[in-house]
């Protein structure tokens, strides 16, 4: 028998900016060239370097870097011509920078189901799927769906996929990497994504026209020649006139932040998953948990691990939760009725009108979430799955002895 353990670790402390990228940084506030295209004779700047490294690294002909992870959404919607009053597809088991990026262009979002796989749920985008023209689809919490079937359905039906890949950069779907399926990726590089600059975002894709447009809107002043992965001057003939500058650049102090880390990326998802696959072996074959089963060919990113509490009492969750937090395990739950913290629901953004969806509400109450920062080690990770199996077990055994006298 062991005593009762406790975490000791916070669920929101990142690593430190490694040196390379301070010692980088430090050299842009040394020559004060902060903004990206306050360069000097044939200098490239952080940001332009950055793009250039960013579009290599996920094979994409364009990279653009800007102020946020939501601008960079807002910035391909705006890019692919979606309206005010046009309607978004999108996931309804997603954070709210997602339906509030359609929502700034005045589009209207709506919302499609969850499945037990967390992913977005293909029946309900088919029927869901007439009367839009774009898919905003987010890879929430890094669960990629098929994107085989995505992309099939998306072709079959007209729609446009911008890839929200906030928690998926680095991530694959059969050897692809997420954000290059879609039209458009969009990635977020905020201090709890999988690359810290604490606030910025990145946009990729292949087609030219659609980088001039998000460059042009990003506000590049004409500058774009100092771009180093958009395309040729020419391209931008077509739309510099009819683009509007909507401000959101990123600065080459983020981006000097950022290089180093990009050149990281891949050793960081392993870290990242590694702590996954120990916390999800920890919590299998605990009666009424749910292990969500990944698919063999999604190659994800376990920067943060989903577990399901499927038709529990709402009591008896707030129970597992305020058991685990008295432990020092900080679990978040998304069925909460009112939003707490950055667990929200599709019906708690009341500017977006939603009918209800019972299968998926079934499964939202169910959501039991956690982050894993690097900064946690494999045993803590140990730990924190046996506090959950034994703070789940307790609570779970009381309601079987309930339930079943
Ligand atoms: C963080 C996040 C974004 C982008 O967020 P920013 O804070 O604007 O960088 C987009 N989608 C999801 C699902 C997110 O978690």
């Amino acid at each position: 028998m062991r005593g009762m353990e406790r975490f000791t670790g916070s669920f929101t402390q990142q690593e430190p900016i490694p040196e390379d990228a301070i010692a980088a940084a430090v050299a842009v506030m040394r020559h004060g060239r902060l903004h990206r295209y306050n360069t000097l004779g044939d200098e490239a700047g952080e940001t332009a370097l950055l793009e250039q490294e960013f579009a290599a690294a996920m094979g994409s002909r364009h990279a653009l870097a800007v102020a946020s992870g939501g601008y960079a959404l807002a910035t391909a919607l705006r890019a692919v011509g979606v309206k005010p009053g046009d309607r978004v597809l999108t996931n309804a088991f997603t954070l709210a920078p997602v339906p509030g990026a359609i929502a700034s262009v005045g589009a209207v979002p709506v919302f499609v189901g969850v499945t037990e796989a967390l992913v977005i749920d293909l029946d309900d985008l088919a029927a869901k799927a007439a009367g839009a023209k774009v898919l905003m689809l987010s890879h929430m919490r890094g669960h990629i769906c098929d994107m085989d079937a995505l992309m099939a359905l998306a072709k079959a039906q007209g729609l446009t996929v911008i890839e929200d890949c906030a928690h998926t950069m680095g991530a694959r779907w059969r050897g692809t990497l997420s954000g290059r399926h879609g039209l458009i990726g969009c990635y977020s590089t905020q201090t709890y994504k999988h690359m810290n600059s604490g606030e910025g975002g990145l946009l990729i894709t292949d087609d030219a026209d659609v980088m001039a447009r998000a460059v042009m809107l990003s506000g590049s002043y004409m500058l774009y020649p100092r771009h180093l992965a958009a395309p040729p001057p020419e391209v931008f003939e077509a739309v510099k006139y009819d683009t509007p500058n909507v401000s959101g650049r990123m600065d080459n102090l983020r981006a000097a932040i950022l290089r180093p880390q990009l050149a990281r990326l891949s050793d960081q998802c392993a870290a990242w998953t590694a702590r996954y696959r120990v916390v999800e072996d920890g919590l299998r074959g605990v009666p009424g948990l749910t292990v969500i089963d990944r698919p063999e060919v999604e190659d994800f990113v376990g920067s943060s691990i989903q577990v399901l509490l499927l038709d529990w009492p709402d009591e008896a969750v707030k129970d597992v939760l305020a058991r685990c937090l008295k432990r020092g395990v900080e679990l978040k739950w998304f069925g909460g009725a009112e939003p707490t913290g950055f667990t929200s629901r599709y019906d708690s953004w009341r500017y977006a009108p939603s009918e209800r969806m019972p299968a998926t509400d079934h499964i939202l109450r169910g959501i039991i979430d956690m982050r894993l920062p690097l900064t946690f080690s494999l045993d803590d990770c140990a730990l924190i799955a046996r506090i959950i199996r034994a703070e789940v077990g307790a609570v779970g055994q009381a309601l079987g002895a309930r339930v079943n006298p």
